[in-house]
């Protein structure tokens, strides 16, 4: 492994069982996950952008082994999760934590802040009883909280401040990595802007990594480093963001990007609206899975699924209209 890197996942895949039948027979599989490789650097954010249903959530809950994986490796600071025992897995859990999209139902609105904040704390033995109301009164600090919000309820504070207590949970354990699934999709746009700059902050602070999934590609760019591209379980573009926004390559990232609002009056939007919906990840199209919304779609598309290469300044992307480009 790679010192640099926090994260290495490798060819991850998490295919889901249909079932049928008064016997449940295993009738076909939705391949939700379908071969995703990407590394994650330390102190640095890897943001996964793409539609509902594209499989990056699936992605980091398998990475957390709340959902077991079907084949691959994530391997964490040398370690493969995958192959943790239940005991191993238990020590690992600080260090890799998570934030989720909907702050109100991820809390338990029966506990107050500190208890909250404070419970995986005084579980995983994080400071000596004796700090434990300072040390947790510190990290509401850090995350924009008030002293006295510490015995309040999470029915008392607006989206944002409840997003905050969870940043706090997850920040009390000293995690080196947080998984972020649509942290602030829903907050209003101000809301958003807070949150993330915090998020910001605190990698600053702590040299926390990221990973950063959502599906919009202005908030993703706000905060990552690195960005994959997702569509129906793989990945189809990866870059720096830099390369994502200024040379994108796979049409679907363009119909994404073309999608931003620009936000002056004057200019005309040049748009590339897609066609139908996403496919169903139990019956993709044969060849690649873009071909049905594609609007530069070819014959070869229809027959042979184009692999992730890297093409230039360590940009990768998975494109038949990229096969003469060493
Ligand atoms: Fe479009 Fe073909 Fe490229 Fe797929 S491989 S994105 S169908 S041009």
């Amino acid at each position: 492994m790679n010192s640099e890197n926090i994260l290495e996942v490798k060819n991850l895949k998490k295919h889901f069982p249909i079932k049928a039948g008064v016997f449940q027979k295993v009738v076909g599989h939705v391949k939700s996950v379908d071969g995703v490789s990407f590394n994650i650097k330390r102190g640095q954010t890897f943001g996964l952008v793409g539609e509902s249903g594209c499989g990056k959530t699936t992605i980091g809950r398998t990475i957390l082994r709340l959902t077991e994986p079907t084949e691959g490796e994530a391997i964490l600071n040398g370690k493969d999760i995958f192959k943790m025992s239940n005991k191993e897995l238990q020590k690992i859990r600080p260090n890799i934590q998570i934030i989720f999209q909907d702050p109100y139902s991820s809390l338990d609105p029966r506990m107050p802040v500190g208890e909250i904040i404070g419970e995986a704390v005084r579980q995983h033995n994080i400071v000596p009883k004796s700090e434990y109301r300072e040390y947790i009164l510190k990290i509401m600090e850090d995350c924009g909280l008030r002293h006295y919000h510490i015995d309040r309820y999470p029915h008392e504070f607006s989206g944002g401040q409840r997003q905050r207590i969870c940043i706090a949970r997850a920040l009390a354990l000293n995690p080196s990595l947080i998984i972020a699934d649509e942290p602030v999709s829903a907050l209003d746009v101000s809301i958003q802007a807070q949150i993330i700059n915090l998020m910001k902050d605190l990698q600053a602070k702590r040299n926390i990594s990221y990973l950063f999934i959502s599906h919009d590609l202005s908030v993703i760019r706000y905060i990552s480093d690195v960005i994959g591209v997702m569509y129906l379980g793989n990945l189809v573009e990866m870059a720096s963001k830099e390369e994502i926004f200024d040379n994108p390559m796979h049409p679907y990232t363009k119909s994404l990007l073309s999608a931003i609002p620009i936000p002056d009056p004057e200019m005309k939007m040049d748009r590339t609206i897609l066609e139908g919906d996403l496919p169903s990840p139990a019956n993709p199209p044969v060849g690649c899975k873009f071909n049905t919304r594609c609007p530069e779609c070819m014959e070869i598309c229809k027959k042979e699924d184009p692999k992730l290469r890297i093409i230039g300044n360590n940009h990768k992307i998975a494109c038949h209209l990229y096969n003469n480009i060493v």
